[in-house]
């Protein structure tokens, strides 16, 4: 056994219960044993063991009243998860299925995401199993009060800056930002993701799907190919996925999914600028559901499936974890697709992503990939500290200079190891080594 098995091994022992935080250990482990086997040091300084321990959990009680007057409750978790290079950074996600082993894998894939940008931003995760579907604006608003109540003594400018995820979007901000400044009579960049008329960022709305385009956009040019006319097929239907769409098509690309938790729509005819506007306002304004875009347009809806059995060239899951496995990725590429770029955070199982190296697709981890967001926020904290505002060109370039370095790094990262082109080594090791590298420089922490 080696040593990335024997911790793996222990943590499983430990937590039977947590598995989603076991595959994004897995994940990592088994892209960097060339690298602990290269560089000893690494095994001889324990490192691994410190790297999945979190460094702080909170859990908490949310109580708050619903439109009827009855008392709600739900659980609020906040995971730092490491913060050796800077600040605890990472969203808050308000979903049913939000447990401790889901925050804990998204705190340990943040952690070396932050570390791909070179931005100096620690990694956590948080959120509560709060299902926003179907609530009034007034519950919502209401939660959010409640849950950032606890957590305001937990975070701050220096200590822990929050920003969204799933179920936590610009209105969520908004009431988590207000009920923090009541809280401590401070306006500071605490949260990011906020109003651009309060202190937000432009492009933060747009920058993970922006972001996940320009990662894709770099891999295919390292190859003399470019996105111009792709078919492409996008899951999920949030933020990132509605921005991986405007992106691609300003590439000329031609998108023809979309989907929520309910199912896909196949739209053969492409989904353009004119349709994506009506996903913007169905979601964003009305919070429908993406079968109503196949009864709007001249579209099909397929319902309780996720859209990988379309044929394309490129996917972009960009919904959630584990929503793409080893039979989805099979069918993509029997369909001819080569291309599979993560707006989601571990959307593809293992063994799918054994499958695609094994077939020589272009995979793109969610770690190196989706790292747009929270580099955008990144740029956000800094202009609050520098109480300044910059232009949508000047966020967008700094974005897509950064997508460049993440894709360079990534790549030289492979090189190094005689794995040229293989993205999912090349962006675990090169975040793994600057997370573990600044962590030994400082000591037993
Ligand atoms: P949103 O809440 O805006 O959208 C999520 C979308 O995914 C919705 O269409 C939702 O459908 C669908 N979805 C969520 N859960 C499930 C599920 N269990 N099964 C099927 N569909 C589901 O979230 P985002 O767009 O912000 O986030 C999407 C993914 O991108 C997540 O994995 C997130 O961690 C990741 N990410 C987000 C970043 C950001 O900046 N927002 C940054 C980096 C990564 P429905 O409405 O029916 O629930």
């Amino acid at each position: 056994m080696s040593y990335a098995q024997e911790v793996l091994a222990r943590l499983r022992q430990q937590d039977p219960q947590e598995t989603e935080f076991h595959q994004a250990v897995a994940e990592v482990f088994e892209a960097i044993e060339p690298m602990l086997e290269r560089n000893p040091h690494y095994r001889e300084a324990r490192i691994l063991e410190r790297i999945v321990e979190p460094e702080r959990i909170v859990m908490f009680r949310v109580p708050w009243l619903d439109d009827r007057g009855i008392c709600k409750v739900n659980r609020g978790y906040r995971v730092q998860f490491n913060s050796v290079l800077g600040p605890y950074k990472g969203g808050l996600r308000f979903h049913a299925t939000v447990n401790l082993s889901v925050m804990k894998f998204l705190g340990f894939e943040q952690t070396f995401k932050n570390a791909l940008t070179l931005l100096n931003m620690g990694g956590a995760k948080g959120g509560s199993d709060f299902d926003p579907h179907g609530k009034s604006d007034g519950e919502v608003m209401r939660f959010c009060q409640s849950f950032m109540t606890e957590l305001a003594r937990h975070i701050g400018p220096d200590t822990d800056v929050p920003a969204g995820d799933i179920g936590v979007g610009g209105r969520e901000i908004g009431y988590l930002f207000g009920q923090y400044r009541r809280l401590t009579n401070q306006f500071n960049g605490v949260l990011t993701g906020k109003g651009v008329e309060w202190g937000g960022s432009l492009v933060r709305p747009e920058a993970t799907g922006y972001g996940l385009v320009y990662f894709a956009h770099e891999m295919l040019a390292a190859r003399q190919d470019s996105l111009a006319g792709k078919t492409c097929v996008v899951s999920g239907s949030g933020n990132v996925a509605q921005y991986t769409v405007e992106k691609l098509l300003h590439e000329g690309a031609k998108v023809v999914t979309l989907s929520d938790s309910e199912g896909f729509v196949h739209d053969p005819d492409g989904i353009d600028e004119e349709k994506l506007a009506f996903v913007m306002q169905l979601k964003n304004k009305h919070r429908g559901r993406i079968r109503e875009y196949a009864e709007a347009f001249d579209a099909s809806f397929v319902a309780g499936k996720t859209p990988w059995s379309v044929a394309c060239d490129a996917a972009f899951p960009c919904a959630t974890q584990n929503e793409l496995d080893e039979e989805d990725a099979g069918e993509l590429i029997r369909n001819g697709c080569r291309l599979v770029a993560e707006g989601a955070n571990m959307p593809t199982t293992p063994s799918a992503i054994q499958r695609l190296l094994a077939c020589d697709v272009f995979y793109a981890p969610g770690k190196a990939a989706n790292a747009g967001g929270v580099a955008t926020s990144g740029l956000e904290m800094s202009q609050n500290s520098m109480r300044t505002r910059w232009s949508f060109d000047e966020v967008d370039h700094r974005l897509r200079g950064i997508m460049q370095t993440i894709h360079n790094e990534c790549h030289q990262a492979a090189m190094d190891y005689e794995m040229p082109g293989n993205y999912f080594a090349g962006a675990n090791m090169a975040g793994f080594k600057r997370v573990a590298d600044a962590m030994l420089e400082q000591g037993f922490v």
